[in-house]
């Protein structure tokens, strides 16, 4: 039987933000189809395999759709799934604009044959440059390419692609997360938050990269859900295809944060700055964004505000670690 509010297929369902997308929908009395090659994973989809309002496809969804597969009859397509973390990305350099574009443009043509509504997850990196960056600015392309350039460019392509496929009638938006963070959020991408957590919960030291004073605003995975699960329907007859989801509240420089986990953790850890690539390897790059604040527009004009402040995101993404080892990272040195 279907549920009242019809099924949702999230690719990307057993990633971070895929899967607080997944648990957002069965709470709120959906079926859940999660696609996922597992590339990105989390968590290993056990409990969603054995609930039965949930089907997992454990496959690229661009391989599913090439052998058959398509979102006839689903009421929404979410598309998570990408690689991610400027570490993770590395290993893709020289194919990630392929990778990106090569599951985003069978999943827009799927989306516009069957008349399901589509959200792409594209990414902050997209704007090239440093500042409170606003939907409307026209975005910088810097031409010393590097993995998270060739990242950006993939993920403005698919924008495109997306933007101009509504045109043609499918009906679709796309997202701009900005450092989202929360439970499950693995430091093996790279991410900062779970990865300060981490050193302090183990008293090791905290890794502060490029001097300190870079701005990062983070935004919980829980308010980007509930802009999805709250507000998508009006953003799809809204004009505004782009919409920035982020919590510039929660702006901090990186320096403050350490202190901040530290001291809130009540860690003995010390703070030491060190240079990124030795931790990451010699093609790691800062993001072009020294300071990546969100300028909300689009989200809040349609009535969604973020609400959990960076100690709440901070706590509980210590109560998950707290609780569990990172799986992903098993085998990267804290
Ligand atoms: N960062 C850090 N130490 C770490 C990991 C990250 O100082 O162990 C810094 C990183 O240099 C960046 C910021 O934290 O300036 C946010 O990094 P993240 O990879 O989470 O996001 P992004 O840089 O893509 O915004």
């Amino acid at each position: 039987m279907r549920a009242p509010g019809g099924e949702v297929v999230i690719t990307g369902g057993l990633g971070f933000i895929g899967s607080h997308l997944v648990d957002a929908y069965l709470a709120a009395g959906h079926h859940v189809r999660i696609i996922d090659s597992n590339a990105g994973a989390v968590i290993d989809g056990e409990d969603y395999d054995a609930d039965p309002r949930c089907t997992v496809i454990r496959e690229r969804v661009e391989d599913h759709l090439a052998a058959g597969g398509d979102f006839a009859g689903a009421d929404r397509v979410i598309h998570a799934a990408s690689y991610v973390g400027p570490a993770s990305i590395l290993s893709r350099s020289g194919r990630l604009g392929h990778d990106i574009i090569g599951s985003t443009a069978p999943v827009i043509e799927a989306c516009a044959r069957a008349g399901v509504p589509l959200c792409m997850f594209s990414s902050a990196e997209v704007y090239g440059r440093s500042g409170v960056l606003d939907e409307k600015d026209d975005i910088v392309v810097p031409t010393q390419y590097n993995t998270r350039i060739e990242y950006a460019v993939a993920k403005t392509l698919a924008e495109a692609m997306v933007c101009n496929s509504r045109r043609q009638g499918l009906r679709g938006i796309v997202i701009r997360p900005f450092n989202v963070a929360g439970a499950r959020q693995s430091r093996a991408g790279g991410f900062v938050m779970p990865t300060f957590v981490q050193q302090a919960l183990a008293g090791r030291p905290i890794t502060v990269f490029a001097g300190g004073e870079q701005v990062r605003a983070f935004v919980a995975a829980s308010d980007l859900t509930t802009f999805l699960l709250d507000h998508m329907d009006a953003a799809l007859d809204g004009d505004d295809v782009i919409i920035n989801v982020g919590n510039p509240a929660n702006a901090v420089t990186i320096a403050d944060l350490a202190a901040r986990v530290k001291s809130l953790l009540g860690s003995d850890s010390p703070i030491v700055r060190v240079d990124g690539r030795s931790v990451h390897g010699p093609d790691y790059a800062e993001a072009e964004s020294f300071h990546k604040i969100p300028a909300l527009r689009t989200a809040t004009d349609l009535g969604w505000r973020p609400r959990v402040t960076l100690d709440e995101l901070i706590m509980a993404t210590a109560d998950y670690y707290r609780a569990r080892e990172d799986r992903r990272a098993v085998n990267a040195p804290l």
